[in-house]
């Protein structure tokens, strides 16, 4: 027997872990993915992982491309030339929205870019925007941009809402910045920090209750999350593909725009978010395709987006249901061995612990967090650090084992018990 640990019953030991590993339905898509020998990686929630099927997505591009030369827009009936088209039908499941709400462009950043310029619409008695004093540092910077360009002040315009515990923000003061005033609101679904899962559909509703725009950005819930777009409505939503979606570093990213939207005109233009009939008649006239696709820019990045139509097999053949039950599941376990065998050594679990509240990683604080995070290095562990004292750690649902938690935790163990972080310099160097 077990003890019950939230919803879970754990035990100690590294049978237990074996014996998690050999129920796990998922357990045989990690041969999908390429994973060194002896290592350890949870670090799946920053830069997921290569696969077998991203290789030969992008290996085929190539081979057509040095094949068929130009004529690779029109083979196999223009699937490359409609590759946003194609991955957005891949992607739907995900996010339970149309096929034709998504869009593969760009990056995080960029779409931000896209989504403020067609969306933010400031009248002198509806100007603001409201984000989260938590929220990474781009989107900040994409928001004050907007700002800028408008020719408003970013001091009159810029709405933080703050955290009362510095590691989350609670839904209910944002609701209460909701004002007359606020034009749009723009936040994480998870808080890259804290792990922080924030309840996107209360919080749409409400900011649509007062005729508000708002946005997500899924930086840290696409891949490990489902949501539920055609329940939540948001108006817009954007996101990246090389976190949990393990397409590869800098893949490009996707948008979302709720069907409603198809007729605002693209706050940014280009001629692949014309309408296909017109896109090649070379007209100074932007004929804007009416759907999402009329916010796409130029030339689809082939090379960044074959890995995503690639590994989002993988998606589809374990489903998004199946990889967040895993996920709670394995993070779960790695908090109970947190609680149970580090704490007494400075350790302290930082994510909210409710399901409903936490994404897919752990975000583990210790004081001495940035020489553990070396030294785990140094230990054939791969986490992340973010500043000032949290070191992340997702054990993702398509590669990680149980064994993998296991052992880190008695890795995590070693390295302050023993001092072993004493070794290593306080000095950061800039890592990754
Ligand atoms: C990772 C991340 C980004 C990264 O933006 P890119 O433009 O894709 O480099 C942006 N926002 C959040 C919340 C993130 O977690």
């Amino acid at each position: 027997k077990g003890v019950f640990f939230m919803n879970y019953e754990f035990k100690d030991g590294l049978e237990f872990a074996k014996e998690m590993d050999r129920l796990d339905k998922l357990g045989y898509l990690r041969e999908r993915f390429y994973l060194n020998e002896n290592e350890i990686y949870m670090d799946g929630n920053s830069l997921g992982l290569s696969s077998k099927d991203s290789e030969e997505a992008l290996l085929d591009v190539f081979n057509v491309w040095k094949k068929e030369g130009i004529k690779i827009w029109g083979t196999r009936e223009g699937y490359f030339f409609n590759l946003s088209r194609n991955i957005a039908k891949k992607l739907k499941s995900l996010i339970n929205a149309d096929e034709n709400e998504i869009i593969v462009m760009g990056s995080i950043t960029s779409n931000i870019h896209q989504a403020l310029a067609t969306f933010y619409k400031p009248t002198k008695e509806r100007y603001k925007i409201l984000v989260d004093e938590l929220n990474f540092p781009t989107d900040i910077y994409a928001t004050k941009s907007i700002i800028e360009l408008k020719g408003l002040n970013v001091d009159d315009v810029l709405v933080k809402v703050k955290s009362n515990d510095s590691r989350t923000i609670r839904e209910e003061d944002i609701i209460e910045k909701m004002d007359d005033d606020v034009a749009l609101i723009l936040l994480p679904s998870v808080l890259y920090r804290s792990a922080q899962l924030l309840d996107m559909k209360l919080i749409t509703k409400k900011a649509h209750d007062r005729g508000i725009i708002i946005g997500w950005d899924l930086a840290h819930s696409i891949g490990a999350i489902p949501h539920d777009f055609k329940k939540i409505e948001p108006d817009f939503a954007v996101w990246c593909s090389y976190k949990y979606l393990s397409a590869g570093p800098g893949a490009t990213a996707g948008m979302y725009i709720n069907k409603r939207h198809f007729n605002k005109s693209a706050g940014l233009k280009g001629w692949f978010g014309s309408k296909d009939e017109s896109q090649f008649l070379m007209s100074h006239d932007f004929d804007q395709d009416t759907d999402a696709n009329g916010c796409l820019l130029g030339s689809h990045n082939m090379f960044s987006m074959a890995p995503i139509d690639g590994v989002l097999n993988i998606f589809s053949e374990a489903t998004i249901e199946n990889i967040r039950s895993k996920s709670l599941h394995i993070t779960a376990y790695l908090m109970y061995l947190i609680d149970n065998k580090l704490a007494k050594y400075g350790y302290v679990v930082g994510n909210p612990r409710e399901d409903h509240k936490r994404g897919g990683h752990v975000s583990l604080e210790h004081d001495e967090a940035y020489r553990i995070s070396l030294a785990l290095r140094d230990n054939n562990v791969i986490p992340d650090y973010r500043e000032p004292n949290v070191i992340r750690l997702a054990p993702t649902a398509l590669y990680n084992t149980y064994e993998d938690v296991y052992n880190l935790v008695e890795i995590l163990e070693k390295i302050v018990k023993e001092n072993e972080f004493e070794n290593y310099s306080l000095d950061r160097v800039t890592v990754l």
